[in-house]
């Protein structure tokens, strides 16, 4: 009997005791390569000593001040850190307790900055359908997610809502990668025109999409157009790297590859790797400027934020990041995940598409690799495979549900970046295992 409201209400899940590197132990004593970080969290996998003991240092000198009276040496250090290694401009921070905290604090910042810079009348927010910002209502609006926002639909705010970047399903077969890319372009212009340009506020994206369909990066010459686009109008640019940021790509933010600088960031995740909860925004200077310079503060706050457990255990895993060199390590490792899956899964008829970046990685699986016909979806096939892959010993993050109105079923790889080859190859070995296993179980051979 648990008194806990579960993510399921079916049935209470497995309790985790303990964990160690790449590995999770249950109560039972089985163990699991954490190989999803649990959803790209864990970067640096768990029991770090490094990071254990900033928290312990940190909790034997102060464990919580709140910010409407003080600022912590830990919480400046932190900021101080970020801004060193931010993108171009980006010189402010600020800090939350998660990610859906984050897009909620960038979007009412993106509206504040307009308040003080005299364009009250910008009022819109325009996203894409393959999406996931949070699961606050704010953030959940700018979502695209239609399986987690159906029942909320009613009491969202309205968002523009244009194309996901999905190459491997949206592309014309008669269509180059240039064309595809400025017909996505072309649509959010159309959007922002219909909106009016001076009424819209912010695009917000994920430069890799994450919880949505798994590690989907956008064709080439999207986000420095999107970014002429935003310019163009002053619309900012909002880069949601919740999921796809502090390293998971290979770079310290996805958009470093995509050779821009937002106008707003949110991070989380990978930014405590799950050792304290914290997210943060990222913000160029001169939007945090007209707000100290119109109003003087950020209309907004949460008893929380700047909390000194969390943001020591953040400086703790970003400078180990730095020492250890992770992020040639990322690429390395990421290079070697992407071989294993292609010889594990090229000649699976139902492996449609296996793409990513980094220690970021999704897999797609079709009933018809031609037509590229999902799986019916109440076959739940994803939820069937995480199931069978932590019968096997591994944690993998599916994903299913209905996006433009077609259904998907996908596995999001997203391990520690301190995964060995050998612990790749396991993972490889034991998702194969239980993808086999669940296709020929319902009938898919
Ligand atoms: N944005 C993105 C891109 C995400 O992937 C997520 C979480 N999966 C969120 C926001 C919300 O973060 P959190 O669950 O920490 O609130």
């Amino acid at each position: 009997m648990s008194h806990v409201i579960h993510r399921s209400l079916a049935k209470v899940p497995l309790v985790a005791v303990g964990g160690k590197g790449v590995q999770l132990f249950d109560k039972a004593g089985k163990a699991y390569i954490d190989a999803s970080g649990g959803a790209a969290v864990s970067c640096l996998g768990h029991a770090q000593p490094d990071v254990m003991a900033a928290m312990h240092r940190q909790i034997d000198q102060l464990a919580y001040a709140h910010t409407s009276f003080f600022t912590t040496e830990v919480q400046e250090e932190l900021a101080d850190h970020l801004v060193a290694h931010a993108p171009a401009g980006m010189t402010d921070v600020y800090f939350v307790s998660g990610g859906s905290e984050a897009v909620e604090a960038a979007l009412k910042m993106a509206r504040q900055y307009f308040v003080e810079i005299g364009q009250p009348e910008r009022t819109h927010f325009v996203a894409r359908r393959q999406s996931y910002h949070g699961n606050t209502l704010g953030a959940l609006a700018v979502g695209g997610n239609e399986w987690r926002r159906k029942q909320f639909a009613p009491i969202l705010m309205d968002v523009g809502r244009v194309a996901p970047a999905y190459e491997y399903r949206d592309r014309r077969a008669d269509e180059s990668q240039q064309a595809y890319t400025a017909r996505l372009l072309a649509e959010i212009d159309a959007k922002f025109q219909e909106l009016g340009t001076d009424k819209v506020i912010a695009f917000v994206a994920e430069p890799v999409v994450g919880a949505t369909l798994g590690a989907i990066a956008a064709p080439a010459g999207y986000w420095t157009g999107l970014r002429a686009l935003c310019d163009r109008y002053g619309i900012l640019l909002i880069a949601d790297e919740v999921m796809c940021g502090m390293g998971r790509t290979g770079s310290l933010h996805a958009v470093e590859q995509e050779g821009i600088s937002p106008d707003l960031m949110t991070i989380a995740k990978g930014l405590g790797g799950g050792y304290q909860p914290i997210g943060a925004v990222l913000a160029q200077g001169r939007i945090v400027e007209a707000m100290r310079k119109g109003s003087g503060l950020f209309q907004h706050g949460h008893t929380y934020i700047g909390h000194p457990m969390a943001a020591a255990a953040a400086l703790a895993v970003q400078k180990v990041i730095q020492r250890d060199q992770l992020m040639p390590q990322v690429l390395a490792r990421g290079a070697y995940l992407q071989k294993q899956l292609h010889a594990r899964f090229d000649t699976n008829p139902h492996v449609g598409d296996i793409r990513g970046r980094g220690l970021f990685w999704g897999v797609e699986l079709v009933q018809d690799k031609d037509s590229k016909a999902p799986f019916d979806a109440a076959l739940k096939l994803h939820a069937q495979i995480k199931a069978q892959a932590m019968a096997n010993g591994v944690l993998c993050y599916p994903m299913g549900g209905t996006i433009d109105g077609k259904h998907g079923d996908h596995i999001l790889l997203a391990p520690p970046f301190i995964i060995s080859e050998s612990e790749l190859d396991q993972v490889v070995e034991r998702l194969g295992d239980a993808i086999d296993t669940v296709l020929a179980r319902n009938g898919a051979t």
